[in-house]
Formats: structure tokens, C-alpha cells, sequence
């Protein structure tokens, strides 16, 4: 079968033929629907060999949907056809966290080897992907696979850190989006859609700030030095209640302690080296700084059942497996609106 692999250090990504995997037993075999096109590929890709913790080659794609086509021994409650979604951050299934359906924190992942497709398992940039377990997969019934796929991360993430962000957002309050790319236009929805607050977007293209405005922030404000006083002048000086910055490089995240209120939610996401400065008088009164890591499985059935109730809407961009090299090319270079998402058997 074709698949989108990383196979050195520093170079680009290739489509090459691999022998297709038989699920052994308790696996899943899925013939891929969908896979959606993720930024921190390229931060890995971008990572020197001895900060890459698994083998390369590495089929690459976290973000999964398809149908059963074929099921390991003794895996019961799924039928050969269903069309799912994949839960990317497997956990041991067992530890403290992933009883609480909190694989993304696992405590035993890394000790017991166990890494997410695409990110150390072969991933979804394939024609077929085998999940290790049942329980990785949510039935998608009627929901689109294409404009679904972004879900298990481009809107899993960002549901993630609003949840946590939810107390904050209160009538009145404002929500601050920096980077309105894969993840962050589908946090200005998911802002929309579970909380009164106004959305304050900033991104650096007008093509950017047009897709954010289009999905429903109230404001869009370009991204540079500026940004943080213009975000206080738009509040009236009190700052914003929570921030989310999908970017995390060094001016993003000083943007963002910047442009926060006392007591604010300030939720570096984006994997771009940037760091927080924290300690009396660095953030303002009472701020707490998360740096969250994609999201759990019940929050991935809440992101599908919300999808399914029509309120989102993620703007996509399709193409087939073998443009998937030129589509990091062009995810690296900002020229992807929305998410791109690679149509295997297209
Ligand atoms: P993307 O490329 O689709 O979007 C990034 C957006 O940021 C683009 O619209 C780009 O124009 C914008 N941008 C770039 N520089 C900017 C700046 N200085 N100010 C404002 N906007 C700027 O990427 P994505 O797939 O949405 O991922 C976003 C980030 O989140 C990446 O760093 C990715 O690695 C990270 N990520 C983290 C997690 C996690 O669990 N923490 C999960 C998924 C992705
Ligand atoms: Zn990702
Ligand atoms: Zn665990």
C-alpha cells in the first residue's frame, strides 16, 4: 500500500509502497477515509535526530478516520464497514489517567513505548492504519469523515483547553485566538458555540484574519508588537479572560501574557518554542499558565456530538496522498487555510 513516511532527519517527507498490516488479535484494521494535515509534524520534522523519540522511518498522519476492514481476533462490537474516527493519544488504557479516558496524560505511555499513529506508530497517511485497540475509535454514523477528521485534533485540542478555560467566560468576558490555522479556526467556533464571550482573533495574513472572521470571531487584529495593546484597548483596558495561543512561538506567547487579564486563563497550545515568563508581577494578579496536551476520549465524543448538532464547520482543503509532500510544504510556508486533509483512496 502507498504511505506519506518521514524517513530521515531533515529531509521532506515521501510517498513510498509498504506492506499492508494484518490486525492481530484485539487490533483494527481501518481503510482510511481521511487524515488530516498537522502543524507539529513539521516541528518534528524539524527536531534533531537525537530529540526524535521513536524509529524512523515513520508513517506519518495523527489525525485518522475510516472504515473497518478487517478485525483482529476476539474484537467484538464493531463490524467490518463502520465508519470511525480514531482517537490519536493512546494511553496504557489502564493507569490513573486513562481510567478517566485521560490517555493523552498516560502515565505509563512513554515507559511501555506506546506512541500515538503518526507521531512513533505508523499513522494515518496511508491507504490502511492498524489502531492497536477498539476502544481508540469513535463511530462517526452520518458525520462527514473528510470535514470530521480535524476533529480528533484540530478540534480535540483546542475543545480541551476550553473546557478548562469555561469558568473564565463569563457574559462579558473575551476570548483571545492567536494563530487561526487548523486549530485555531475551530477554536473560534467551539468559542462560539459553549460560551457568551466576544472572540478577539489574530493571526498575520488578511487570508487568515477573512477564514476567522468567516467562522465568527467579533474582532481580528494583525499579530505583531502591537497586538496586546490593541487587545486592551478592544477590552477597555481589563485584558481578555482567556487566551489561547496556536502558535507558541516567543512573540505569540509574550502577546499573550501580555494581552491577559487578572485572573485569566492563558493556554499556550502551539509547539513554536516559545516559553511563559511566570512569578509576581511577570503575568497579571492570579493568571494561570497551562500548556495543554491534546485532549481525552470522552472530550473527543463531546467535539463529535457537537459537530453533529451543526456547529462547526471546519473549513477544509483535500488532496491525495501523493500531493501530501506539497502539502507540508505548503503547511510550512502558511499557505493552507483552514486544514488539509489527504484522501487516501481519492
Ligand atoms: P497551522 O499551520 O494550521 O496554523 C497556525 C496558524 O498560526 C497559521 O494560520 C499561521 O498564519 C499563524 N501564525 C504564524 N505565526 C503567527 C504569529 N506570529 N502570530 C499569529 N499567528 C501566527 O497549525 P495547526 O496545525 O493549527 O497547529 C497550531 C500549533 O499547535 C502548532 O504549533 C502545532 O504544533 C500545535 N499543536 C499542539 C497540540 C497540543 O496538544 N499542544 C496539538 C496539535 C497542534
Ligand atoms: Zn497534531
Ligand atoms: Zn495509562
Amino acid at each position: 500500500m502507498k504511505a506519506v513516511q518521514y524517513r530521515s532527519v531533515g529531509a521532506a517527507p515521501e510517498v513510498v509502497t509498504v506492506a499492508r498490516p494484518e490486525p492481530g488479535p484485539g487490533q483494527v484494521l481501518l481503510k482510511v477515509t481521511a487524515a488530516g494535515v498537522c502543524h507539529s509534524d513539521i516541528a518534528v520534522m524539524s527536531w534533531p535526530a537525537e530529540a526524535i523519540p521513536f524509529p524512523l522511518p515513520l508513517t506519518l498522519g495523527h489525525e485518522g478516520a475510516g472504515t473497518v476492514a478487517a478485525l483482529g481476533e476476539g474484537v467484538t462490537g464493531l463490524s467490518v464497514g463502520d465508519s470511525v474516527a480514531v482517537y490519536g493519544p493512546w494511553g496504557c488504557g489502564s493507569c490513573l489517567m486513562c481510567a478517566q479516558g485521560k490517555e493523552n496524560y498516560c502515565l505509563r505511555a512513554a515507559e511501555l513505548g506506546i506512541r500515538p499513529p503518526g507521531l512513533g506508530a505508523p499513522g494515518a497517511l496511508a491507504e490502511y492504519l492498524l489502531v492497536d485497540d477498539p476502544r481508540h475509535l469513535v463511530p462517526l454514523g452520518d458525520l462527514d469523515p473528510v470535514t470530521a477528521v480535524p476533529l480528533t485534533d484540530a478540534g480535540l485540542t483546542p475543545y480541551h483547553a476550553i473546557k478548562t478555560a469555561l469558568p473564565k467566560l463569563t457574559p462579558g468576558s473575551t476570548a483571545v485566538v492567536i494563530g487561526t490555522g487548523g486549530l485555531g479556526h475551530v477554536a473560534i467556533q467551539l468559542l462560539r458555540a459553549l460560551t457568551p464571550a466576544r472572540v478577539v482573533a489574530l493571526d498575520v495574513t488578511d487570508e487568515k484574519l477573512e477564514l476567522a472572521r468567516q467562522v465568527g470571531a467579533h474582532e481580528t487584529v494583525r499579530s505583531d508588537a502591537q497586538a496586546a495593546a490593541k487587545v486592551r484597548e478592544l477590552t477597555g483596558g481589563t485584558g481578555a479572560q482567556a487566551v489561547f495561543d496556536f502558535v507558541g512561538a516567543p512573540p505569540t506567547v509574550t502577546t499573550a501574557t501580555a494581552c491577559a487579564a487578572v485572573e485569566a486563563e492563558i493556554s499556550i497550545v502551539g509547539i513554536g518554542g516559545g516559553a511563559a515568563s511566570v512569578g509576581f508581577g511577570t503575568v497579571p494578579y492570579d493568571a494561570a499558565v497551562r500548556s495543554p496536551y491534546w485532549g481525552s476520549r470522552s472530550e473527543l465524543i463531546e467535539v463529535l456530538d457537537l459537530a453533529r448538532s451543526g456547529a462547526i464547520d471546519v473549513h477544509v482543503e483535500t488532496y491525495t496522498l501523493d500531493e501530501a509532500p506539497e502539502v507540508y510544504a505548503r503547511l510550512h510556508d502558511g499557505r493552507i487555510n483552514g486544514r488539509a486533509v489527504i484522501l487516501p483512496h481519492a
